[in-house]
């Protein structure tokens, strides 16, 4: 496909969870919980004007499908505030300067002044029925492959409610989510491609990341894609779960633009895209009618005091070098785009190879086959890491702590002395294959009896020391 001949534009934003203390806007821990919900509260919303006095069109839509929202209230991560039924506190410094750290990196313009505005969302996703949103940079600038691409604006917004379950007249969320601080990075329309557009987002997520503030798992990261053809309307994608996805929804997508293009029906929308890599219908595209300052915060004077502490990290290029000189090209490369880079560098002394592949592919491996990996913490990795297991036994382990996050894990590597007691063995009780020297066998046989409790390569060695005796 000639992407410049069909008119391609496209540029990308990106939301990425920060892993700060607490919320942005009260003292409520920034996390998810795993406790009941202690009480459940109702709210019906409805659209307010904008600054210049319109309805935004995507919150008419939501409103005439009047429902009725249900927002399930936890006694660890949620307060009044979180309800609606305080005002928000001041915002969160850390979150602030994590953002300004971030303008810094993608060599953004930072505003003298951060503005907190209320932008109406009125699909429930807010107790408030807007969310608050500041602009802290602009005009900023990412490197990649097919040249730089314009950053167009880096927000500092809170997250919204996660959707517990809905039907026709009732939607229920949970209070958890909401407020967690987000980062908000859109870029100009100049992604050449769609393979582009996820390098684009590729490296995004890495610039977050390397901030060591970006919280991990499922949903951290969203990335929404607007895209058009020459002839066509703007259409915004949401919705993907992985990055791979990225180029195959964008093909999708203009091949359906293309079509409408034609016809003259190309319309400005939403879409959702599904995991077959087409999209559906979700509401009209919102427009600048839905912004509206937020009277209960005053605005923000960034100083230069405030600037010049904030420290640029390593950027990621430094990273890789660095990582190229302790694991393999490639194990580098994944280890440097996953989202467990940051554990990587703590714990990888004891043995880079294993740790690094533990998070690129035994993690990914154990969730295929249905183990639970979202309770696995740090504290696991960090304990499981100290005791040098085996590859064998650390699976195991894995595979224990992810069905019961408290179990015991017990180091049982085998003792050299004793390692050294069953290899002599075996060579005792096999004298023909000792003496022709069948390693393979001799190995085989000693590789059963530790079952997994010992270092392949360290039988090897104390196997080929044994035989050298004879
Ligand atoms: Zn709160």
């Amino acid at each position: 496909m000639n992407y410049e001949q069909i008119g391609f534009k496209c540029g990308i934003e990106i939301h990425n969870r920060l892993a700060t203390k607490h919320k942005l806007f009260c003292n409520c821990p920034a996390r998810l919980t795993d406790k009941k919900p202690t009480k459940v509260i109702q709210r019906k919303l409805r659209p307010v004007a904008g600054e210049m006095g319109r309805v935004d069109i995507a919150a008419a839509h939501e409103y005439l499908k009047d429902k009725t929202f249900s927002y399930q209230v936890f006694p660890d991560t949620s307060c009044l505030v979180e309800c609606d039924e305080e005002p928000p506190h001041e915002i969160n410094q850390e979150a602030l300067e994590i953002v300004l750290q971030i303008c810094k990196m993608l060599k953004a313009d930072i505003l003298d002044e951060v503005h907190i505005m209320r932008k109406t969302v009125i699909d429930g996703s807010n107790t408030s029925g807007f969310q608050r949103t500041a602009l802290v940079g602009i005009n900023g600038s990412l490197s990649t492959s097919l040249g730089p691409v314009t950053i167009s604006n880096i927000c500092l917004e809170e997250e919204s409610c996660g959707i517990v379950e809905k039907n026709d007249t009732n939607v229920t969320y949970r209070l958890d989510r909401l407020g967690i601080p987000l980062v908000e990075i859109g870029t100009g329309p100049d992604i050449k491609n769609p393979e582009h557009a996820k390098e684009v987002a590729e490296k995004l997520g890495m610039i977050v990341r390397s901030t060591g503030k970006s919280q991990r798992g499922i949903g951290v990261t969203r990335q929404d894609i607007n895209v058009s053809v020459k002839g066509g309307k703007r259409v915004e994608i949401k919705g993907f779960q992985e990055l791979d996805m990225i180029p195959k929804v964008i093909d999708f997508e203009i091949a359906r633009q293309v079509e409408l293009a034609k016809k003259g029906e190309s319309k400005e929308e939403t879409r959702l895209a599904k995991a077959d890599g087409s999209t559906d219908y979700m509401r009209p595209l919102p427009g600048g009618e839905r912004m509206y300052p937020e009277t209960d915060i005053p605005p923000i004077i960034i100083t230069k005091d405030i600037l010049s502490k904030i420290k640029l990290p390593e950027t990621w290029e430094v990273k890789l070098a660095k990582l190229e000189k302790i694991l393999p090209k490639d194990l580098a490369n994944q280890i440097l785009k996953s989202e467990y880079l940051e554990i990587f560098e703590k714990y990888y002394k004891t043995n880079p190879v294993l740790v690094a592949t533990t998070f690129t592919s035994t993690l990914k491996d154990l969730s295929r086959r249905g183990f639970e990996i979202s309770n696995l913490t740090e504290e696991h990795f960090a304990e499981l890491f100290e005791k040098n297991l085996p590859k064998e036994a650390l699976i195991s382990a894995l595979e224990k702590l992810c069905e019961n996050p408290d179990a015991k894990i017990e180091s049982d590597a085998i003792s050299d002395d004793s390692l050294r007691n069953i290899v002599k063995d075996v060579i005792l009780r096999n004298p023909e294959l000792a003496k022709e020297r069948k390693v393979g066998a001799l190995m085989g046989d000693v590789m059963k009896q530790v079952s997994g409790k010992a270092d392949g390569k360290k039988v090897m060695r104390i196997l080929q020391e044994e035989l050298n005796k004879k």
